[in-house]
């Protein structure tokens, strides 16, 4: 750190992405990216979309905002595009956060909610989660908080179903309620519907996983319009231009393209089953997932014994430092078929390494 930085920058401990992009050839199963690539309509729109980069991309992203908006059901000017779900995340926090209106969120879950608390030097109470990992289902969480609930929820890949969600929203009338839906797409229901219902109601979700593109960085917001007026006002006032011409037209060609999201959906929750049987079959405890990534733990390995195995053998997958409680757990993103037959033998072999060491 220099004498320069900003006073209010000294504490900050920024998201730590430390090993999420390693030289070389691996199977790359730690950031719950999607192994298939992105739409060829996706490609052909962006390579139409970079002859035109000389100039501005349009700042409110029309053509694609009308798409998403027919996509979930809701109106255009109920839709905010951000540059990935976690600058929709940011906006929230700017918008909806500080002092007298803190931030809480479960005590295990997507942990650039905490960072982002400390950005913007909001003050944040967590909730534990249940002792199997679920998202409690409470009527009345903190009040007076902004709530953020990722559902599902990541690390773990339990979710509440819509009705449980809702009666967290309805619960808390005079707060806003954020539903992180980043990986609503393998297996449970949105809240986009019930945003026409509740005032206090932020859906967000992403391109990220289902739709492959990661690397072009595109997520949205929902909202009642009043909502994302605000959320509008903090985004024109940081980054007016906050996605490029590309990235726009990458995610209308993904939409323009369904049917092939939805055949990648289905491939990873027919590869998940397959990876969750076998990982069972090989002693393992495995969380039940409606995610595109399976939390594991062995009761010969920790969690970071196990990562620092697979990653001999070129497999990268998440482990934890803390908290407690996630530290004999490694959180394994679901791949092809391919990929998880290469994880599942590279465990076997570890599974027996140790089991002649022991
Ligand atoms: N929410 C959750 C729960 C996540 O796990 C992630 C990242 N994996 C994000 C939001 C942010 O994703 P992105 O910025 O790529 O949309």
């Amino acid at each position: 750190m220099t004498r320069f930085l900003s006073e209010k920058y000294r504490g900050l401990v920024p998201y730590d992405t430390a090993g999420e992009h390693e030289p070389g050839a691996f199977v790359k199963l730690n950031t719950n990216e999607s192994p298939f690539p992105p739409s060829p309509r996706a490609l052909a729109r962006m390579a139409e979309a970079s002859a035109t980069l000389n100039f501005y991309p349009d700042p409110d992203g029309s053509e694609l905002t009308a798409k998403v908006a027919e996509l979930c059901g809701v109106r255009p000017d109920e839709v905010l595009l951000t540059c990935g779900s976690d600058e929709a995340l940011s906006f929230i926090f700017m918008a909806f956060c500080d002092a007298s209106r803190p931030a809480a969120f479960p005590d295990i879950t997507y942990s650039f909610y905490e960072v982002l608390a400390g950005l913007n030097g909001v003050p944040f109470e967590t909730v534990p989660l249940n002792a199997d990992l679920s998202l409690r289902e409470r009527v009345s969480w903190p009040s007076g908080r902004t709530l953020f609930l990722a559902n599902p929820n990541s690390p773990t890949g339990l979710a509440l179903s819509r009705a449980e969600a809702e009666r967290v929203v309805q619960g808390n009338p005079d707060d806003i309620i954020v539903i992180d839906e980043a990986y609503v797409d393998f297996g449970t229901e949105s809240c986009a519907p019930l945003i026409h219902t509740y005032d206090n109601l932020l859906v967000v979700q992403t391109f990220s996983k289902s739709r492959s593109l990661a690397g072009a960085r595109l997520g949205f917001c929902l909202g009642s319009e009043p909502l994302i007026r605000d959320l509008k006002t903090i985004k024109n006032s940081i980054a007016p231009y906050n996605l490029s011409a590309a990235t726009l037209a990458a995610g209308l060609g993904a939409l323009e393209d369904e049917a092939y999201t939805r055949a990648n959906c289905r491939a990873i929750m027919e590869n998940r089953a397959f990876t969750e049987k076998a990982l069972k079959d090989l002693g393992f405890k495995v969380v039940p997932s409606v995610t595109n990534f399976l939390l594991a733990r062995h009761p010969k390995l920790s969690g970071q014994e196990l990562a620092r195995r697979l990653k001999e053998k070129r497999i990268l997958v998440r482990s934890y430092g803390a908290p407690e409680a996630l530290l004999p757990y490694a959180r394994i993103t679901i791949g092809t078929r391919e990929q998880m037959e290469a994880l599942l033998a590279a465990l076997k072999n570890i599974l027996e390494e140790s089991h002649e060491t022991c």
